[in-house]
């Protein structure tokens, strides 16, 4: 009920929810609370979660902020929700998110712009804007965001919250509406590192239904966030101290380096020598694999179809056109174009050797060190309307996220502090693969 009303109260200027879930939530909260519910052995009895909007829902509208899904209403829920439920999640609703995942702003949604809540002025972040925006501004206990590029550690650290993108495979992918099928992940946006551990603990692990969803154990992810740090060797990447950085994050960096000293890390500079090639690179396979995945918006079969349209050619063309926004054009026209016969070689070919190029950097890099820490985005939170006319400028605020999603290692956004305007800052902690464990503790050591 507390979280109920406070969006109602908030959330009209906010704008971080598309969908809640009012009814149905307190239904389940009142199973709960009499017990028709049990909540023996529910780590998430009773906690109200909030969903990105790009997870499919059974029987609640699911529109990944598009207007070509306004109307869809998937009639199964993806694996990492139906998790949420078995173990005892109380659903609050769908949060607002850039159309697609693409973006960094959440401007990008056809249902209007996110604010921070730190600054309404300002955006949160994307392309999970909306979780990380709910999370802060405690419209719910915690929320699941997706992460391709850093759209989970970017509004985290724009919001001053936690956000945690796993290794690639670790969380089930099925019923994940698809943006960039080799580099999406899901992953928790919550108050702390503890709750990251917990959330993170339910959804992951295998699942037969996605093939790439890995099959190695996940292990206790809360056994080790307690244990001390003292003796492990940390590595700073001079790479991620880019021309432009804000010096208030430069400031918090050393601030947050002195804190990991004081707790007996060793800390050493290491080099990532294609931190450069990463936007690059990404912007070549990532609206590639969405020029393929949002083929299947054809007016046909999903959502949003143009009627009285004279031929079926027309009708996928007029479908498409009114249905989306104009980055997504913009996404899979590069994709397509890069695709095409006599440029895959010199395109999407040479992006993917780049990126193997990225992955053996930090496979090299963590020889030398446990985990890696540096900032998660080179600025605090920009203005509404900032970076709008610039779609580059926009590519150029993922600098610092998108080499960990191309290597598919995981990460970590947690709070380091604020501006002197009072605008949250983020650490970035990055582990191999599979080291979701190392990741927590180190960053659960820190807050
Ligand atoms: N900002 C990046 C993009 O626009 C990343 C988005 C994401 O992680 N979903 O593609």
């Amino acid at each position: 009920t507390a979280y109920l009303e406070r969006i109602e109260e908030l959330d009209k200027s906010l704008n971080s929810y598309l969908t809640v879930l009012a009814d149905q939530a307190l239904e389940q909260a009142r199973a709960y609370d009499s017990g028709t519910l049990p909540l023996q052995d529910k780590p998430l009895g009773g906690v109200p979660l909030a969903l990105k909007d790009v997870l499919c829902t059974q029987g609640v509208r699911t529109t990944c902020g598009s207007r070509i899904l306004e109307n869809f209403i998937p009639p199964f829920d993806a694996t990492a929700v139906a998790r949420l439920k078995e173990n005892g999640a109380i659903l609050l609703g769908k949060t607002n998110m850039d159309e697609f995942a693409m973006g960094s702003s959440n401007e990008n949604s056809a249902y209007g712009p996110v604010r921070n809540p730190w600054d309404m002025e300002r955006v949160p972040g994307g392309s999970s804007g909306g979780s990380a925006a709910a999370v802060a501004a405690d419209l719910c206990a915690g929320a699941l965001g997706t992460d391709t590029g850093g759209s989970i550690r970017q509004p985290a650290s724009f919001c001053g919250v936690v956000g945690m993108k796993p290794t690639y495979g670790r969380v089930s992918r099925y019923g994940l509406v698809a943006f960039a099928s080799s580099l999406d992940q899901i992953g928790p946006i919550t108050k702390d590192v503890r709750d990251a551990a917990l959330l993170l603990q339910v959804v992951a692990g295998h699942d037969p239904r996605d093939s790439t969803c890995l099959e190695q154990p996940v292990g206790d992810l809360q056994a080790r966030l307690d244990e001390p740090i003292r003796g492990m060797t940390l590595g700073i990447p001079k790479e991620y101290f880019v021309e432009g950085m804000d010096p208030e994050v430069a400031r918090a960096m050393e601030e947050a380096f002195a804190v990991f000293r004081d707790l007996g890390a060793r800390l050493v500079e290491i080099s990532l020598p294609h931190t450069d090639y990463g936007v690059a690179a990404y912007y070549i396979i990532a609206p590639a694999e969405a020029s393929s995945n949002l083929a299947r918006y054809d007016g046909v079969k999903y959502g949003f179809r143009k009627q009285e349209a004279r031929d079926l050619l027309t009708m996928y063309r007029e479908s498409r056109n009114l249905g989306f926004g104009a980055e997504v054009k913009r996404r899979i026209m590069l994709g397509t174009y890069s695709l095409s016969a006599g440029y895959y070689d010199a395109y999407y070919r040479k992006a993917s050797q780049v990126r193997t190029l990225i992955k053996q950097d930090f496979i090299q890099a963590f020889d030398n060190c446990d985990a890696i820490i540096a900032p998660v985005v080179p600025t605090p939170a920009f203005k509404i309307g900032e970076k709008t006319q610039d779609p580059l400028q926009m590519y150029l605020s993922d600098v610092l996220t998108l080499p960990a999603s191309l290597a598919g290692i995981p990460g970590i956004s947690v709070p380091c502090g604020h501006t002197s305007g009072g605008l949250p800052v983020g650490l970035q902690v990055l582990g191999p693969h599979f080291g979701e464990a190392v990741v927590l503790q180190l960053a659960h050591n820190f807050e």
